[in-house]
């Protein structure tokens, strides 16, 4: 494609460019050479008149003898011929005697003097000789092979062409590992790109041979996408398979408990009542999932438009620390608040960052074991509010805090069953958080406790 494009913009032009100047040279030259014709045979024609060289026989041998010397040096043929057409000089010799009427010989005798290239290449020149009474008594007529012209021509062409000829080889030989060292390394990332479309994320780039450093940046950027697709294509088929496996858990316990009781004869009225309630919380367990999926999904398609409000955020505090005290006292946890400042007011979607800071601390007293404590701290400075829940729990592994904001992630799938966490709780914090252009950060220790550090800015740009 690049040779192509090479022959058709540089190529073609510059032949056809010097072949115009070519025959612009040659028709040049030719001009050039007529005028020189027709100018000598003027002087030959003055010549003859002025010395009645074609009446005085006596002068003629001298004259014979001068257009001779003339034809060899100007390289060309000096015919004199008389009124009646007859040749009476030749400088080649060859016809004299003979009757010479070409149309150049009519039209000089017609008193037109005329400098003619004909067909076969030969420049004929004719001008009338003149007596003194201006009677016209013969013409001269020179004739020349345009050859000379030619040849001069034809040299500095063939010449130019060689040069041509090379300057297009070398420059073909160029464009050759050109487009190795440009188009192939392209070729490679085309080839896994449209692989990649198909689906095949697994595709990579090899970058190593690539020399360039623009297209090694266009690999190494396409290796980056495909990296972050099939991470992307992964986490939707983890999720998928998640919530399928969650739903099917509470669904296959409301079908044992639903066949125990049907596939007993005289079950006790008690067991009924038990039953009827596991199938009840399982019930309750799948709408808890599907509500959480749901404030999910919507969060990801932002289809419930964020609504900056400006928040007191120690209010809102307080009021989450409000709700949350009786499932604190439950566990016989301490739940309270340190304010660093007062009146910290933020631009949140109030709803929102409720629920968000409200998962975290619901969190943090279901892993905090009984008589623990779970501190809300509330800070700023003149750009971003600090929000941070701690707590004296059971802490998380190091190796399982980068996880726990994936959804569905749980660090103890036993025991959150018996807790009733759907895992999807923190990837709605964070989420949430993104939206407020905030982030959180965990730090934790085994057995020691956990602290979620939430920082948002206090204004919202628009
Ligand atoms: P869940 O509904 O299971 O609580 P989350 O997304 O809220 O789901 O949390 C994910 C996992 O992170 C939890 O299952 C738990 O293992 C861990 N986790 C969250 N908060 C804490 C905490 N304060 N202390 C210890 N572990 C926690």
């Amino acid at each position: 494609m690049l040779l192509l494009t090479y022959i058709l913009v540089g190529v073609v032009p510059l032949v056809l460019f010097t072949n115009t100047i070519f025959r612009t040279m040659n028709e040049y030259f030719v001009e050039e050479r007529k005028k020189e014709l027709l100018n000598q045979a003027n002087i030959l024609s003055g010549k003859i008149s002025a010395s009645h060289y074609l009446y005085d026989t006596k002068k003629r041998n001298e004259f014979d003898e001068e257009i001779r010397i003339t034809s060899n040096q100007g390289n060309f043929r000096v015919l004199v011929i008389d009124a009646s057409g007859i040749v009476v000089n030749d400088s080649s010799r060859q016809d004299i005697g003979k009757t010479y009427l070409v149309q150049e010989v009519i039209e000089a005798l017609d008193n037109k003097d005329v400098s003619r290239q004909q067909e076969d290449g030969v420049i004929y020149a004719t001008v009338s000789i003149l007596d003194e009474y201006s009677n016209k008594i013969g013409v001269v007529l020179i004739s020349a092979l345009s050859d000379d012209v030619s040849a001069t021509v034809g040299e500095i062409r063939n010449q130019s062409n060689l040069l041509l000829a090379v300057i297009t080889i070398v420059v073909a030989i160029l464009m050759y590992f050109a487009t190795k060292i440009f188009i192939e390394p392209i070729k490679k990332v085309l080839s896994v790109i449209i692989k990649m479309s198909e689906g095949h994320f697994d595709q990579r780039i090899e970058i190593k041979g690539i020399r360039h450093n623009e297209i090694a940046d266009l690999a190494f950027a396409c290796n980056n996408m495909a990296e972050k697709l099939e991470q992307v294509d992964t986490s939707r088929q983890n999720f998928v398979s998640n919530v399928s496996h969650e739903l099917k858990t509470p669904l296959s316990s409301i079908k044992v408990l639903s066949e125990s009781i049907l596939l007993q004869e005289n079950v006790p009225q008690e067991m009924y009542v038990e039953f009827l309630g596991d199938i009840i919380s399982e019930v309750d367990r799948m709408t808890e999932i599907i509500n959480d999926l749901l404030t999910l999904v919507k969060l990801d398609q932002k289809e419930v438009p964020i609504l900056f409000t400006e928040t007191e955020l120690n209010k809102l505090v307080i009021d989450i620390v409000k709700r949350m005290k009786p499932l604190a006292n439950e566990k016989k946890i301490v739940l309270h608040y340190t304010f660093l400042k007062e009146a910290i007011l933020a631009d949140i979607d109030k709803t929102k960052f409720v629920l968000a800071i409200s998962n975290l601390v619901e969190n943090a007293i279901k892993y905090t074991a009984e008589g623990g404590s779970v501190t809300i701290t509330i800070d700023s400075d003149h750009q971003n509010a600090f929000l941070s829940v701690a707590d004296t729990g059971i802490g998380i592994a190091e190796d399982e805090i980068n996880k726990i904001f994936e959804r569905f992630y749980r660090v103890d799938k036993t025991r959150n069953r018996e807790t009733g966490g759907t895992g999807l709780g923190l990837s709605i914090t964070h989420s949430t958080i993104l939206m407020h252009n905030g982030s959180i950060k965990v730090t934790s220790k085994e057995q020691e406790g956990t602290t979620f550090l939430v920082r948002i800015p206090l204004r919202q740009t628009a």
